[in-house]
């Protein structure tokens, strides 16, 4: 059966259901319509004397096309979790519209292991993407009307690093000429589109703490700069009160449900390249307020993923992971074993063997961060039990566990061994200390190359003087204490997505470096990163569409 199906089959609860187990009081919930709310604002704020519950981070080794299922076992190890007894809340990022309609299809997990209702939660859910656009784009136009009505600001035109965001792949928006059609409509400029979840505005959104906090943050937006390369910021286009008006609905957290009927956060989605890729900060906090577990997802693999929700967000809100789950299956293991996508059915220990070198390596830059860590083998039909003792055999080699999970096919009793194992290492009295692996006082030079030496396996990274310039300008300017989100291929630890497995010895350039001073980091850019997907030849969109009951098909 297809995700969508069993998703429509499902009998949902009333959100009241779901907010009644989290404890909420009905004035604390905003439904929109029966199967989804927001929790108020304000209501958080009387949580803040409460104690957090356990977070658990689940990341993965290097993505492959074959599938790994981090949101699938974030859901799966939910519910298990409530399965045995603990009130446990899962928190995932909002799917973009754009790959919906592309290649990716829904992202709400798979199989008995997803949130619901799935169409809304990947079609305009909450309209929170809608807010975050338009906040956006409203620092966009007020740039240009700036400029238009004399620019005392001073912008040099060509020095605008503030583009327009939607949340559609159009390739045909990438780079554009605006204010074009005579003086009334501005001064022509090149400009261009990115989508939603690439804006800074996303960032920002994602790791705010309250409604202050996000306010701050947007005025520290560095939006362009002078002839003389000075910055100018949001703040001095008066426009962080405005933008946070149009935020100020969409920043209270999502809630609906697993397919079990638990609590699930689905709260904020910023890339996971030029951004950190994980959800909310302020729906994490709720859901550790009001949950004794909280199961988080970070994007791509661990090196990536986990790496910013560590340096990054923990960081910055003052969180800690108390267990970390690195999701493996079989045939991504055998990818990076050599073996094509074609032959992946077919049993393969050797191939097995030799890719598990990418998911050792992800173990050992786990426990760099001095969390403890617990391996999930994500079940796939064609995987054969010679191959599933080989991920384990190697695995309890690194001193670690791995356990079967069947959430796709199970639900939440397919996950309950990893669950007791969760329970197992976060009730143990030894107490963890998780930790960034660089400091923010370091140089920005020195924070990218401890990630790409300690992380990566590379030797060193390399970069033009331009770069080196430009990291030097950054310092200059205030910006060297911020840490560093690097951009680049998810599907290797190198900057070659075609080399998989566990490669060392190789040099990371740097090509580009962007501020995102409102967020709070400097994004480096190691390798081509889109910030516009384009749509493939034959989109999923060819095949979405209503059915005579007025259902949504299609959707994957
Ligand atoms: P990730 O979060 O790592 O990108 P997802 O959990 O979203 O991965 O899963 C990606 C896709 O793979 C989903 O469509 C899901 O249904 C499918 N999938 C995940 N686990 C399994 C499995 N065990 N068997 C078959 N398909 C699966
Ligand atoms: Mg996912």
């Amino acid at each position: 059966m297809k995700d969508i199906d069993i998703a429509q089959q499902a009998t949902l609860k009333p959100i009241q259901h779901i907010a009644d187990k989290l404890g909420l009081p009905d004035d604390a919930l905003h439904p929109f319509g029966c199967h989804k709310a927001k929790v108020d604002l304000t209501y958080l704020k009387t949580l803040e004397h409460k104690s957090d519950g356990k977070l658990v981070l689940v990341t993965g080794i290097t993505p492959t096309p074959a599938g790994e299922g981090k949101t699938t076992t974030t859901v799966g190890l939910t519910d298990a979790l409530n399965r045995l007894g603990h009130a446990t809340s899962a928190c995932l990022r909002e799917p973009s519209l754009g790959p919906c309609f592309g290649m990716k299809g829904g992202a709400a997990g798979g199989g008995y292991a997803q949130v619901v209702p799935m169409e809304d939660i990947n079609l305009h859910f909450t309209g929170d993407f809608h807010a975050i656009s338009t906040a956006h784009n409203l620092l966009s136009a007020l740039i240009d009307n700036h400029i238009h009505w004399g620019n005392e600001l001073e912008f040099d035109q060509r020095r605008i690093v503030w583009r327009r965001v939607m949340d559609m792949n159009d390739r045909a928006l990438r780079q554009i000429t605006c204010a074009l059609g005579g003086p009334n409509n501005g001064f022509p400029r090149q400009d261009g589109f990115d989508i939603t979840v690439a804006s800074e505005v996303m960032a920002i959104f994602c790791l705010a703490r309250d409604i202050k906090d996000l306010e701050h943050r947007l005025g520290n937006i560095v939006v362009g700069y002078r002839r003389d390369n000075t910055p100018i910021t949001a703040k001095q286009l008066n426009a962080p009160g405005p933008m946070s008006v149009l935020l100020k609905e969409a920043l209270a957290p999502n809630l609906v449900q697993t397919l079990e009927h638990n609590p699930a956060f689905v709260h904020g989605g910023p890339f996971a390249n030029i951004a950190h890729g994980c959800n909310s900060v302020i729906a994490t906090r709720t859901a550790l307020k009001l949950s004794d577990y909280v199961v988080t997802e970070a994007g791509f693999g661990a090196d990536l993923g986990a790496e910013k929700f560590i340096d990054i967000k923990c960081r910055s809100a003052g969180l800690s992971p108390d267990v970390a789950v690195i999701v493996a299956t079989v045939r991504a293991l055998k990818m990076h074993g050599g073996v094509a996508k074609e032959a992946l059915d077919t049993e393969n220990i050797e191939a097995v063997r030799a890719g598990c070198d990418n998911l050792v390596r992800h173990i050992d830059n786990m426990k760099q961060f001095g969390v403890p860590v617990l391996v999930a083998i994500n079940q796939f039909v064609t995987d054969s039990e010679a191959e599933l003792a080989v991920i384990r055999e190697i695995s309890e080699s690194s001193g670690v566990r791995a356990e079967l999970c069947s959430h796709w096919s199970d639900g939440g009793a397919g996950t309950e061994a990893l669950a007791l194992q969760v329970l197992e290492l976060t009730q143990s009295e030894t107490s963890t200390s998780c930790h960034a692996l660089y400091d923010n006082s370091e140089s920005l030079w020195d924070k990218v190359r401890t990630l790409a030496t300690r992380l990566y396996g590379a030797a060193d990274i390399t970069a033009d003087q331009k770069i080196r310039n430009h990291l030097t300008m950054l310092e200059e300017t205030g910006y060297g204490n911020l840490p560093v989100c690097i951009a680049k291929t998810q599907y290797s630890f190198s900057t070659d997505p075609t080399l998989k497995g566990a490669p060392s010895g190789h040099t990371i350039p740097i090509r580009e470096v962007h501020l995102s001073a409102g967020a709070g980091f400097v994004v480096v850019v190691c390798g081509d990163i889109m910030t516009m997907p384009g749509l493939p030849r034959d989109p999923a969109a060819n095949r979405i569409r209503l059915n005579d009951q007025g259902n949504v098909e299609g959707l994957f």
